[in-house]
């Protein structure tokens, strides 16, 4: 959170904000990703949340089921036999979500573009992106930057006039 923007009232343990800059902060603080995964991308990402790498330490860790998850890494190459059933677990995500699309599969169809008749030539094509990674495949390093944009996305939106 821009604390240059807040009062901070320390004595009396008072933080006055807006209240969009204090929802952003708290949602931007706990993206939990969904642990799926579909092709090879996908072990960098189970990588990115080893302790090496340690992702929860910015407060991004792995949930087990769609309904606990605000965030849907698309790690991998999506058939078309795989597309309907990730529509159907973004669906099942509760709002806000946000979708990373990682590696040159899921942004593009990667080295299937051409010929891979089963590929899905981007994810966007499915579900609404709103973080790409490219590589073949990502790092855990560059997974990271990438969920690091989410966050620094998360933190500019305005959830108050959104609803209204
Ligand atoms: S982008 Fe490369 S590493 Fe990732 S799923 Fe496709 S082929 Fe595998």
């Amino acid at each position: 959170m821009d604390f240059s923007l807040v009062n901070r009232y320390d004595q009396d343990n008072v933080v006055v904000g807006k209240l969009d800059q204090l929802i952003n902060w708290a949602r931007s603080g706990s993206p939990w990703f969904f642990q799926f995964g579909l092709a090879c991308c996908a072990i960098e990402m189970i990588a990115a949340a080893q302790p090496r790498y340690d992702l929860e330490r910015f407060g991004i860790m792995p949930r087990a089921t769609p309904r606990m998850a605000d965030v849907m890494i698309v790690s991998g190459t999506v058939t078309l036999k795989m597309a309907t059933r990730l529509k159907r677990l973004y669906e099942q995500m509760a709002n806000p979500k946000y979708v990373v699309s990682m590696g040159s599969c899921a942004n593009s169809g990667g080295p299937y573009w051409q010929h891979g008749y089963h590929v899905v030539k981007g994810v966007d094509l499915v579900v609404p992106v709103d973080v790409y990674i490219p590589g073949c495949p990502p790092r855990p390093e560059a997974l990271l930057e990438g969920l690091l944009h989410l966050k620094k996305k998360i933190r500019e939106e305005t959830p108050l006039r959104k609803a209204a």
